[in-house]
């Protein structure tokens, strides 16, 4: 356990940064603090305000300034007790009230699990809350502390707050080129999250430890020399690995610790640029280089700014190890990335250095806007980045993107047309709003709809913002698209019937259009095809509705069958026989994709026929079914035909996520003569990927030798059927 941060400790530190430090103003917002939260406790039972004062002495190690380190002792006040902005903007003024207000803020960001594009999303929303960067870096701090003292919670709690770390936090550091803070966050998030992981390379890494530091000894002390024969001024030291970053390279890589090459590692910081090609020089002169392994990021900085120039060498003993050489300006910046622009610097340099670090910031963060007093940028910054933009999130928490100033009807066209065409009003936060609400980033919108597809008002036109809802309105209100629209709605309806096994004739009857028509709010038979065109309800439903009606009508499944059953020899489930039932309706389950050769049992649905399910689909596994429908299971078997059939089967592929995998997947399917229907391809976190295959087969039989040969494509771990 480390020492308790105290005031007097903090403001110690503040000190060595800056000796003119406002003292007394830091020990009033620490009594502030104290007094504030004087009535609560943390979850491990001690004093609240040990929380903030720790954030505060994370921020001051940062060498940030005051205001950034007072605000980061009141960063709860406003959440959590009785103080409001008025109160602090009164007692500290407008600057720390405003920081404190900001950070109290990005509490409304909720986190739930998420893929990668809305996690960015989610991202982006830090900083268009933020407005004031050091918001974001007294966040950082906030974070780092309880993920320190998360020993008290639930483990649940734990691995939730980690994995939100992991995937918000983590990369937010990252971006802003704070390494120290991420580096941090990364183990420990790994600790709750992957606990056995974590302590195993821990303990590997310890059991190496006094191996590589001779190692490392021994190469430092010969560069050393070398470089003072050269003249040249430099600090060396070895450098840790963090285990985060270890245990992704072992687990997406698939390496032993053993086989990490980085483990091994020298940095070396001189004076100069040239001083830092000079050492390179020297150093590829004094061992070999691993080639293809050097990296110029002096020349070509990383998107967060870090320079550095890498090598790998073959060392003494055979064994490879990593220098990174650099200057002392571009070792701060790695260590703190942003941060290390708002430190506190007595009498700025020159305003020429603050622009050129201001550009570095633009840069870094990918800003056009215009600061040009650099007074202005050291204190308060503002951070327009996303100024154009504005982040709310849907009922679900998905987090919706849409340009500054756009509405709820923006929002709903987004989602859909179809939710934009019946949208009769909107919430924002469960309140109602007017339609041309200006949606503020945070906010949780709804969209209320009619079921009934009424059409937008002529007058959206004025309220929104995108092309995308523009257009839309206009196409419902262009005449001559009718003629399009209706003509792609039979189209596509057409092609839904086919796809079931029906024509236009079968299910498109006055009689089974009239309940459709009036269901939906149509005038006519052209209105519904049109609706299609346009969006506004799916070929789908239509077709599931219309077939509805005709199974109803001719009392299916008994009656319905001569025709269709024998349609559906083709289609591919008509060569089942079913116990004691002649020429019923039989429909191949979607759930278990069901092939000649496998195992199979039917169901009989209510109206729709008998459903054919393997007989391991956990879909009819008997406790999942009522006693009634238990009853409703019936025998079914394969006929054996000469006439070959094509049967849609499954596979779920697991595999590495490498470049051209997916390519190799479909070739090995060309190859082998199987129809690809539909493929879905999904990476996650742990850079693997996986694949859903629909293919048309002939037998259980292809399918497996399928399997088999997918399974050969380099990098598939798994495959299975779904
Ligand atoms: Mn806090």
């Amino acid at each position: 356990m480390q020492e308790a941060i105290t005031v007097e400790k903090l403001i110690e530190r503040m000190r060595q940064y800056n000796p003119n430090v406002d003292i007394s103003s830091v020990v009033r917002a620490y009594e502030h603090c104290k007094k504030a939260h004087s009535a609560q406790t943390r979850n491990s039972g001690e004093p609240f305000y040990i929380h903030p004062l720790e954030v505060a002495y994370i921020l001051a190690e940062m060498e940030l300034d005051t205001e950034s380190v007072i605000a980061g002792l009141l960063h709860d006040v406003i959440e959590d007790t009785s103080v409001n902005y008025d109160d602090l903007k009164q007692e500290f003024g407008e600057n720390v009230a405003a920081l404190v207000e900001g950070v109290t803020k990005l509490e409304k960001i909720k986190y739930t699990s998420k893929e990668e594009q809305q996690v960015e999303n989610l991202r982006k929303m830090f900083f268009a809350m933020a407005k004031d960067i050091r918001v974001i870096l007294i966040k950082l701090a906030d974070r780092l502390h309880n993920m320190r003292t998360m020993r008290s919670m639930t483990a649940e709690k734990q691995r939730e707050k980690s994995r939100e770390t992991l995937e918000v936090y983590a990369p937010l550091a990252h971006r802003l080129g704070i390494s120290k803070i991420k580096c941090e966050l990364e183990d420990l998030s790994l600790r709750y999250l992957d606990n056995v992981a974590f302590y195993e390379i821990a303990e590997g890494l310890n059991q190496k430890k006094s191996e590589r530091e001779e190692y490392v000894n021994l190469i430092r002390d010969t560069l050393s020399d070398r470089m003072q024969a050269l003249g040249i001024n430099a600090a060396i030291e070895g450098r840790a690995k963090h285990i985060y970053s270890i245990y992704r390279k072992m687990y997406t890589q698939g390496k032993t610790l053993d086989e990490i090459y980085d483990l091994f590692a020298v940095r070396v910081i001189v004076d100069t640029v040239a001083d830092c090609y000079t050492t390179l020089g020297m150093v590829h002169e004094q061992y070999k280089p691993i080639p293809g392994r050097f990296k110029d990021y002096i020349a070509m900085p990383k998107p967060n700014m870090y320079q550095s120039l890498h090598t790998t060498l073959i060392g003494p003993s055979g064994q490879p190890f990593e220098v990174q050489i650099r200057t002392h300006e571009m070792h701060h910046v790695a260590e703190s990335g942003v941060a290390a622009h708002w430190k506190y610097k007595e009498g700025l340099n020159s305003s020429e250095a603050a622009d050129e670090k201001l550009a570095w910031v633009r840069e870094m963060l990918d800003i056009q806007s215009e600061v040009t007093d650099s007074e202005e940028f050291m204190q308060t910054l503002k951070i327009d980045l996303f100024a154009d933009e504005v982040f709310v999130f849907t009922p679900r928490g998905d987090v919706v993107s849409l340009p500054q100033g756009a509405t709820p009807v923006d929002f709903a066209f987004y989602i859909h047309s179809a939710v934009g065409y019946r949208m009769m009003g909107a919430k924002a936060n469960s309140r109602i709003v007017p339609l041309d609400y200006k949606l503020q980033n945070g906010d949780i919108v709804e969209i209320l709809t009619t079921s009934a597809v009424h059409g937008p008002s002529k007058d959206w036109l004025k309220i929104v913002k995108t092309s995308q809802a523009r257009n839309k309105i206009n196409s419902w209100f262009k005449k001559e698209n009718r003629e399009a629209n209706i003509a792609r709605g039979k189209e596509s309806i057409d092609h839904e019937l086919k796809r079931i096994g029906y024509t236009a004739s079968d299910l498109i009857t006055p009689h089974s259009t009239e309940q459709m028509l009036r269901r939906y709010g149509f005038n006519s038979l052209d209105d519904m095809y049109s609706a299609v065109g346009y969006g506004g309800i799916t070929a789908a439903k239509v077709v599931m509705r219309l077939r509805e009606q005709y199974l109803q009508a001719h009392n299916a499944p008994e009656a319905a069958n001569a025709h269709v059953a024998q349609r559906r020899v083709k289609k591919g489930s008509g060569n089942i026989e079913v116990e004691g039932i002649d020429n019923c309706l039989i429909r191949l389950s979607r759930c278990c994709t069901p092939v000649p050769g496998d195992k199979i049992i039917g169901f009989i649905t209510r109206g729709r026929g008998v459903s054919i399910h393997r007989a391991d689909c956990i879909n009819i596994a008997p406790e999942k079914l009522t006693p009634e429908m238990q009853q409703r299971m019936i025998r079914c078997s394969w006929i054996e035909t000469e006439q070959s059939t094509a049967y849609t089967g499954e596979l779920r592929i697991d595999c590495a996520n490498r470049n051209g995998i997916l390519a190799d997947i479909t070739a090995a399917i060309a190859a082998s003569n199987v129809t690809l229907v539909a493929c879905n391809a999904r990476t996650n976190k742990d850079r693997a990927a996986a694949i859903t295959a629909r293919v048309e087969v002939e037998s259980k039989q292809q399918l497996e030798e399928l399997a088999k040969k997918i399974h050969h494509v380099p990098g598939v771990f798994e495959i299975k059927r779904i």
